[in-house]
């Protein structure tokens, strides 16, 4: 090229930039001239006709001879403090264990993109002293609110105050405030500190406090550890890792709380906030998007200290992290199946150790998983045995439900109704706990045994009677209930086969008729809102009988509860699922410990036809070791997670034919290995969702194996995706 192409082109900079999109590579992109760009700048790009929000992922290259048609350039730098270096890394590293695209990654990060913006000051009012020449009604009520150098925005005042904007104006005109710029202020105050929170705690028994004091020192020692805080529901485990939270805001961290239920959690809030005098930020999907916006950029500038959130939260852009709570670990609800499949417990451990601080993760029933790894020395592994005080685990027993059996048609055998009765006679709460929503789990014609299935997934339709509705839990497909049966035509002749939380109800109200009932489900009528008064009303001893499903097992303080039934223990344990037990465990022992927090004796009922199974003979007997060292044992013979690697492929589409041709030629592109066995391709447990189809191939590998790499192997090798057809992996599936 000659000498005058040289000076044509010029010398530019490139950098790459990692954009948010299903891509496997950053894109490199020109350095505009006067732009300074460093790793983790937030940056807009365009991308075809499009302009994203993305993050600088390496330092920008040398200058050197581009086209400038080629290579397009970074349009904007956003004003907002760079996504640190460990951030990156965490993105990197769980696209590289997840087997997905980091940019997919990415996009879990770039939840929020409005807040690159910077926020700007707002217009406002600054009241300087004086009384308005005539006093109208009005104008006292907003001079009431007033005192001198006080900020406020026009609209602001005239809402407090009850009136129109246009009596603020006419003060306004009279001169008695001045026109300034309020600064954009904190989504919440930063908690108190040091000594004040110290003042707020409360006395910790000598075994919490052994427990605290190792956590304390952890976190003062600001380097990688993983506790596993192992203890019976209402020991006190909250109390414990608040003073672990205090000691890492005294060393200037930013702290996250991951709570399986978010939105439930006012009273984890509260509690909060009364230790430490302002509550932590939230994060979970129910905000609104400019309370998004503002908490994201707090969090990224260090202004929020402390966010309380659901998984999402551990991508949030913190910039001092010090310390990771994972409460209720063994919570399914911290897997992520959608996109990019991960666990957000097991992702926080990963995100403190490239972070260098502690992570601690809290439950009353931990996954065989946390366990092992307790077992093993990987994590600290610290007990609270007892529940605090004069609070005792309730006293548990089986009910035999072939020698002691409900009524026909009904549900609570005699003993547990009794068990009620005596609850409450002494003015004490009862709950009775069945995972089913709606009235029955089935409908059927009893005329030609017509069964009511959805048309878009292999599930039952449920009866919702509140409604008259028979709905599918999966896709949400709800049908009016029909007074013929659509096969034969018979009128009336349709029956709800087993119990839901609502048919309980009426068996409930009938036995119990002076009784203040509430039923607490997912489904509810008024969501999240009212389910949160209902929890309240529950906790002041508003209803006597409470009805729910696994909503109720998690976390909730109910002081007045001394009598819980479990209507089906056994309704975890049919499936096939090898983790069957581990679920019908933790579910069980949570529902049972929502008894007796308070003092005093308390009972948990289960009804079971099964009692003999290790799994109801555990509970029974309060034997939490004898659990484990059983699962741990049946695990490891079996050569299940953790022993061994799982990972799922799916393969779903529209077409039940092309998926399944697709997972079988899946299977034929697998690249040999001594180590890997594939199971399948089988129909996935559920088969059919939301009118897709789906099959699986589940993976086996030695514990030590590159899975990863070998996945990516064999999806590269695979066939090309098509139609719509599409192909997910999953590893370390929930269900083996
Ligand atoms: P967990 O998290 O293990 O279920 P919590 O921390 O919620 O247990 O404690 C259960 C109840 O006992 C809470 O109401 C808590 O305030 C109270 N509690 C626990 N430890 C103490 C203590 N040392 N002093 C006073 N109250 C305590
Ligand atoms: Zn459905």
């Amino acid at each position: 090229m000659s000498a005058a192409g040289d000076d044509l082109f010029g010398k530019t900079q490139t950098v790459f930039v990692l954009l948010p999109i299903p891509a496997e590579q950053a894109y490199s992109y020109a350095v505009p001239e006067g732009m300074n760009l460093a790793p983790g700048d937030f940056v807009q790009v365009p991308l075809g006709p499009r302009k994203v929000a993305a993050v600088v992922w390496d330092a920008p290259d040398e200058a050197k001879e581009v086209d400038p048609k080629k290579l397009r350039p970074v349009e904007v730098k956003f004003d907002c403090p760079p996504l640190a270096a460990d951030m990156r890394k965490f993105v990197d590293w769980v696209a590289q264990y997840t087997v997905s695209s980091p940019g997919m990654v990415l996009r879990m990060v770039l939840r929020a993109p409005g807040a690159l913006d910077p926020e700007s000051a707002i217009a406002g009012i600054r009241y300087l002293g004086g009384t308005p020449e005539r006093l109208t009604d009005a104008r006292r009520r907003v001079m009431e609110l007033l005192e001198n150098d006080m900020a406020w925005t026009r609209s602001g005042l005239a809402h407090a105050s009850g009136v129109s904007t246009s009596v603020v104006d006419g003060l306004v005109k009279q001169g008695l405030f001045e026109d300034i710029e309020i600064p954009p202020g904190p989504v919440v105050p930063p908690p108190f500190r040091g000594e004040e929170a110290e003042a707020l705690a409360v006395a910790l028994s000598d075994d919490q406090r052994a427990v605290s004091d190792a956590l304390v020192e952890r976190v003062r020692e600001e380097k990688f550890s993983c506790t596993l805080l192992d203890g019976v529901t209402g020991s006190g485990k909250t109390e414990v890792y608040f003073e672990a939270i205090a000691a890492a805001l005294e060393q200037g961290r930013q702290v996250l709380i991951l709570l399986p239920e978010i939105a439930l959690t006012s009273t984890f809030l509260d509690r909060f906030e009364e230790r430490f005098g302002a509550p932590p930020a939230q994060w979970h999907s129910g905000l609104a998007p400019k309370t998004r916006e503002k908490v994201w950029r707090q969090v990224a500038e260090g202004r929020v200290r402390v966010v309380a959130g659901a998984r999402s939260a551990l991508f949030l852009p913190f910039c001092e992290p010090g310390l990771i709570i994972v409460d209720e670990e063994h919570d399914s609800a911290y897997k992520q199946e959608d996109r990019v499949f991960y666990n957000a417990r097991d992702m926080a451990v990963v995100r403190a150790s490239l972070g260098n601080f502690p992570c601690v993760l809290a439950s009353a029933t931990p996954s065989v998983e946390s366990r092992v790894n307790a077992q093993t020395g990987r994590y600290h592994h610290e007990r609270l045995e007892a529940r605090h005080a004069d609070a005792v685990l309730p006293d548990l027993s089986v009910i035999d439900m072939r020698k002691d059996p409900p009524p026909r048609g009904k549900f609570i055998s005699p003993v547990l109704t009794k068990a009620m009765e005596e609850a409450l006679g002494r003015g004490e709460q009862a709950l009775l706990f069945l995972n089913r929503r709606g009235y029955a789990p089935l409908t059927l014609c009893r005329v030609c045994g017509h069964r009511f299935e959805c048309k878009n997934c292999s599930a039952w339709l449920v009866e919702h009677r509140f409604r008259n509705q028979l709905q599918c839990h999966h896709c949400g497909h709800s049908e009016q209930t029909p007074e013929a049966c659509p096969e034969c035509g018979t009128l009336d002749h349709l029956v709800a086969c087993g119990p839901g939380v609502e048919r309980l109800a009426e068996e409930v109200d009938e036995t119990f008729p002076d009784a203040r009932i509430i039923v607490l489900s997912s489904d509810m009528l008024g969501g999240v809102t009212r389910l949160r008064l209902e929890l309240e009303a529950i906790a002041k001893g508003e209803a006597d009988i409470i009805i729910g499903t696994q909503l109720v097992a998690k976390g909730h303080n109910f002081p007045l509860m001394t009598c819980v039934g479990v209507v089906d223990a056994d309704l975890g344990l049919a499936n096939g699922d090898p983790r069957a037990a581990e679920r019908t465990f933790q579910l069980l022992s949570q529902v049972t410990g929502r008894a007796g927090r308070a003092g005093g004796a308390s009972v948990g009922l289960l009804q079971s036809y099964a009692p003999e199974h290790p799994v109801i003979q555990a509970i029974e007997a309060g034997d939490r070791e004898a659990f484990y060292e059983r699962e741990i044992g049946l695990r490891q013979s079996a050569g299940l997670p953790p022993f061994a690697r799982l990972a799922a492929i799916i393969v779903s589409g529209e077409d039940k034919r092309a998926v399944e041709v697709h997972a079988r030629e899946m299977k034929f592109a697998a690249p040999q290995s001594g180590d890997v066995h594939i199971l399948g391709p089988a129909e996935a447990p559920m088969a059919l969702v939301r009118g897709r189809h789906r099959y699986r191939l589940l993976v086996h590998a030695p514990r030590a194996y590159d899975l990863q790499s070998w996945l990516r192997a064999w999806l590269a090798a695979g066939p090309k995706e098509r139609g719509s057809v599409r192909v997910q992996v999953d590893v370390d599936p929930q269900s083996f």
